[in-house]
C-alpha cells in the first residue's frame, strides 16, 4: 500500500503542464495548492483544469486548495520581471505608490498600509527573513530604508512587519474576489492567511456557507495571536497549517520547532488536520537531493502527528518538482513504518469524538492490525469515525467508501486515507470491486469493516473469487 501521510504540491510555472501534474500524482500528490498571491484567475482556472483532467485519468480524488494571500505585504514587479539586487549598507525605497517596473533603488508594495503602519526604527524582513530593511524615514508614500541585509530580489516577494501592529483587514478586497471564485469553481479546501483568532475562521465558513460553497476551511498559523488562540482556532477549522515561512519570521526561528510541536499536538487533540508547511526541502528548488537537516524536518513533522506536508516554491518554481515529491513520498514510506510513529489520541479535548466511535474505532483498528487486514473499509461517511481510524495510526490503511468524487476529495487531506468512490447497490462490493481493479487487493485478503449505522459493527470479510 502507498505512503499514508499526505502531500500538498503548489502548482506554479515548474509544475502546471498536463505531463507534470500526472507525474506528480503518480509520485505521491494528494492535493494540489493554487497560491493565489500569485497569477490571475485564468491561469488558476487552466491549472484547476489540468489537476480535475489528471485525476479523471486516474480516477483519483485529488483535492485543489485555494491558498488565500491575506494581508501578506508583498513587493512589486520589477523591471523585466527582475531579479535585483539589494546591496548591504546602500538604500531603497518601497513605495505604495504605482510602481510597475521596479528596480534595485525603488520597489513597490502592493498593501497600501504600509506608508501608515510602520516608523522609523521599525525594520522590514524580506523573502522569508533573507532580506533585512531599516525604516529610516517615511515621507508620504514612501519608505526610506537603508539595506542592512541584502540579497537578490525577486517579483513579489512577502514582507514582514515583527513587531509592528498590521491595521490590514483579515480578508482583503482581492482575498473576497478570490474567495468567490474559489467557491464558484468549487475547489475542496480554501486556506486563510494571517488568521489573527478563531473568529476569523468562523467567519470565513459563514462566508462559505452563504455563497451555497462546502469547502473545506485551512486555518493558517503565522502570528503570535494565532499561536495564542490555538485550541479554538483547531475547533472551528477542518485543517490547520503550521505556515512556517511567515510564523518562524514573526515568532523568530529559534522558537518554531517547539511552536510547531504545540501546534500540531492542539490540532491533534481537537480532532482536526494538522499540515506542516514551507522549506521541507528547500534545498530541492536548485538540486536534486535533500539537505540532511531537511530530511529529518519531514521525518520529525511526521513522527509528531502531521496528517500533511506541504511542498511550496520546490513544485511551484523550482527545478526538481518530481524529484521533491518523490523525495516526500519516500521519507514518508519510512518514517511511517518506524517504530517512533507513535498514536497520536494523545490528552484528547472532551467532547470532540462520540465516546462509542472512540472505542468502536479503537477496537477496530487493534483486529485489523492484528489479522494483517489488507484495509479497514468505512462506508458510513462519517469523517470523525474515518479521523478515529487514523489517528491511532495503525498499520492497516483506511479506505473510505465514498458516494461521489467531492465527498472522497474531502479526505485527500486525511493521514492513511484511500477514498474510493462506490457505484450501484453495495457500496462495499463496489469498493471491493475497485480496490481489486488497483491491486490494492486481492484473492485471500481480509479487509476489516466498520460500521455505526445502523448499528456499530465491526466485520471481518475475506475476499474471494
Ligand atoms: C507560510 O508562510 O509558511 C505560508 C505557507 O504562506 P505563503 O506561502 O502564502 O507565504
Amino acid at each position: 500500500m502507498a505512503k499514508r501521510t499526505k502531500i500538498i504540491a503548489t502548482l506554479g510555472p515548474a509544475s502546471a503542464t498536463p505531463a507534470m501534474v500526472r507525474k506528480l500524482i503518480e509520485a505521491g500528490v494528494d492535493v494540489f495548492r493554487l497560491n493565489m498571491s500569485h497569477g490571475d484567475h485564468a491561469g488558476h482556472e487552466a491549472a484547476l483544469a489540468l489537476v480535475r483532467e489528471a485525476a479523471g485519468h486516474f480516477r483519483r480524488p485529488i483535492g485543489v486548495l485555494a491558498d488565500l494571500q491575506g494581508p501578506k505585504m508583498r513587493t512589486g514587479r520589477l523591471a523585466g520581471g527582475g531579479p535585483v539586487t539589494w546591496v548591504g549598507g546602500e538604500r531603497t525605497v518601497l513605495t505604495v505608490a504605482p510602481c510597475p517596473e521596479g528596480t534595485a533603488a525603488r520597489v513597490g508594495s502592493d498593501y497600501a498600509g504600509l506608508a501608515r503602519d510602520v516608523k522609523p526604527g521599525n525594520h522590514l524582513l524580506v523573502d522569508d527573513g533573507k532580506m533585512r530593511l531599516l525604516v529610516e524615514r517615511v515621507e508620504g508614500d514612501d519608505v526610506h530604508c537603508l539595506i542592512e541585509v541584502g540579497g537578490k530580489l525577486k517579483n513579489n516577494k512577502g514582507i514582514n512587519l515583527p513587531g509592528v501592529r498590521v491595521s490590514a483587514p483579515p480578508l482583503t478586497d482581492k482575498d473576497l474576489r478570490d474567495l468567490a471564485w474559489a467557491i464558484a469553481h468549487q475547489v475542496d479546501f480554501i486556506a486563510l492567511s494571517f488568521v489573527h483568532s478563531h473568529a476569523d475562521v468562523v467567519d470565513l465558513k459563514r462566508r462559505i456557507a452563504e455563497a451555497g460553497g462546502c469547502a473545506a476551511v485551512v486555518a493558517k498559523v503565522e502570528l503570535p495571536e494565532a499561536v495564542e488562540d490555538i485550541d479554538a482556532i483547531a475547533r472551528e477549522s477542518d485543517a490547520v497549517m503550521v505556515a512556517r515561512g511567515d510564523l518562524g519570521i514573526e515568532i523568530s526561528a529559534e522558537w518554531l520547532p517547539m511552536v510547531q510541536k504545540d501546534i500540531i499536538r492542539a490540532v491533534n487533540r481537537h480532532g482536526r488536520i494538522a499540515i506542516t508547511a514551507t522549506q521541507m526541502l528547500e534545498s530541492m528548488i536548485e538540486l536534486p537531493v535533500p539537505t540532511r537537516a531537511e530530511t529529518t524536518d519531514v521525518a520529525n513533522a511526521i513522527i509528531d502527528g502531521t496528517d500533511a506536508v506541504m511542498l511550496s516554491a520546490e513544485t511551484a518554481t523550482g527545478a526538481y518538482p518530481l524529484e521533491a515529491v518523490s523525495t516526500m513520498s519516500r521519507l514518508a514510506l519510512v518514517a511511517e513504518r518506524s517504530a517512533y510513529l507513535v498514536h497520536v489520541e494523545v490528552d484528547r479535548e472532551p467532547g470532540v469524538f462520540p465516546p462509542a466511535s472512540v472505542s468502536l474505532a479503537r477496537a477496530a483498528v487493534v483486529l485489523a492490525d492484528e489479522r494483517r487486514a489488507a484495509a479497514l473499509v468505512v462506508a458510513d461517511h462519517d469523517p470523525q469515525l474515518i479521523r478515529l481510524l487514523c489517528e491511532r495510526r495503525g498499520q492497516t490503511p483506511v479506505v473510505a467508501a465514498c458516494l461521489d468524487q467531492a465527498e472522497a476529495r474531502r479526505f485527500a487531506l486525511f493521514w492513511g486515507v484511500f477514498a474510493l468512490v462506490g457505484e450501484g447497490e453495495d457500496l462495499i462490493d463496489s469498493v471491493v470491486a475497485q480496490g481489486r481493479a488497483l491491486k490494492l487487493f486481492e484473492i485471500g485478503d481480509e479487509l476489516v469493516v466498520v460500521r455505526r449505522q445502523p448499528w456499530d459493527a465491526i466485520v471481518v470479510r475475506r475476499i474471494t473469487a
